[in-house]
């Protein structure tokens, strides 16, 4: 065994730069347009092409696109929208920057993901009378792994509900369908809007940013306005005419563009997906063989399923004790995700321990080790010598 010991911390996640993003980064900053220039266009329209949507919006981060596709979609007051409490917050605050109500349903002890049966359950029980609250559905890709989205499809047309994916930890996932054809996540074949993150420990970086795939003209067309203030100089679509510089704002929008910097890098960064995806696959491998017959609890895929790997999470019995110990040997493993429906907010809806028991049951044994294409063999080495130990 190696005697390496790292000289700065090893966190669970995080970005790598190259001297080709710097330059694409330079040319941008020498260039006329910082923002509102060509490259986001670029950008999208790569990025449509990597999942495999029709159409692509690029956005100033996860939480705004996420946001517009709750305004697309129609959230109101009154509206019930479901999602799972092992998520980022945002997944579910999206329903709530439009007044929308969000009824948290538990994953599955295995996957990790909002459970389809419950959700099923939750509706059929729901007196007929008040199901029509229930709007849509917020599946997450939870750590890279793509939902069924095929059987969500299902579950959605029976109830007249939208999807909402939230596909932040899985560009590149993918699954086959029971005709055996591959569906990557967010690819618009699905589900009506999926949303990415270009937030630095996801797969692309652009610092801040993100995107909303679908195969709807008009639900793209919809979230390109709002991201510019509700704005549109369409002449189709146009009330009135002045002249060149006239523009007419329809609804209210906001200011959530990305601008041709973070743009720019988001193309080089691109360029490495499928090679930094299967570095993130190759790093799970050795985990897995790793922990395989320990303590260490890694579930295991679905047969058909393809995990992009955002995070790699074992559960362990002392998971504190687990982390702190980490902590003193520079390795800064983290915990995906704190229930939302704990957090003081949602709380104050009525929401409270032991409403969803297994994602609760998750939270108290969970635990991201390092997952990064940078990470070095050695570097992983030294993490997985340093579970065990701990474990064993
Ligand atoms: C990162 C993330 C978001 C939010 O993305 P930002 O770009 O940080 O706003 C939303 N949902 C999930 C599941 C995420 O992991």
């Amino acid at each position: 065994m190696s005697n390496f010991a790292p000289t700065k911390p090893i966190s669970y996640g995080r970005q790598t730069i190259t001297e080709a993003d710097i330059a694409a980064v330079v040319e941008v900053l020498q260039s006329d347009y910082l923002t509102q220039g060509p490259k986001p266009i670029e950008f999208e329209t790569a990025f449509a092409h990597y999942i495999g949507s029709k159409y692509a919006a690029v956005v100033s981060s996860g939480a705004a696109a996420l946001h517009l596709c709750a305004m697309t979609l129609e959230v109101k007051p009154g509206d019930k929208v479901i999602t799972s409490p092992i998520t980022f917050t945002s997944s579910a605050n999206c329903v709530r920057y439009c007044g929308g109500e969000v009824v948290f349903s538990d994953i599955e002890e295995s996957t990790y993901v909002l459970d389809i049966q419950k959700v099923r359950t939750l509706l059929e029980r729901t007196p007929k009378a008040e199901r029509s609250a229930y709007k849509g559905v917020v599946p997450v890709d939870f750590a890279g792994l793509p939902v069924d989205m095929v059987a969500w499809r299902e579950l959605a047309d029976e109830f007249g509900l939208w999807i909402l994916e939230d596909a932040c930890h899985a560009p590149g996932a993918s699954f086959l369908d029971r005709q055996g054809v591959e569906r990557r996540a967010g690819d618009g074949s699905l589900a009506d809007l999926a949303i990415f993150s270009f937030h630095p420990v996801k797969h692309i970086a652009t610092a801040e940013g993100g995107a909303v795939t679908t195969n709807r003209q008009d639900y793209y067309e919809r979230i390109g306005r709002l991201r510019t203030h509700g704005i549109t100089r369409d002449p189709n679509i146009l009330q009135e005419n002045h002249g060149g510089w006239y523009y007419e704002m329809h609804e209210l929008g906001y200011n959530y563009r990305l601008t041709d910097v973070q743009a720019a890098l988001g193309i080089e960064q691109l360029k490495r997906a499928e090679q930094s995806l299967k570095r993130r696959r190759d790093i799970a491998r050795r985990y897995e063989e790793a922990f395989a017959g320990t303590p260490v609890l890694v579930r295991s895929v679905p047969t058909g399923f393809h995990h992009a790997y955002h995070l790699f999470v074992v559960e362990v019995a002392k998971r504190r004790e687990l982390y702190d110990a980490l902590r003193t040997k520079n390795i800064f493993a983290q915990v995906h995700y704190i229930p939302v429906h704990l957090q003081p907010y949602y709380r104050e809806f009525g929401w409270e321990r032991g409403d969803m028991p297994v994602a609760e049951a998750y939270y108290e044994h969970c635990l991201s080790l390092p997952m990064f294409p940078a990470l070095t063999d050695e570097e992983q080495e030294y993490v997985i010598k340093n579970v065990l130990e701990f474990c064993t």
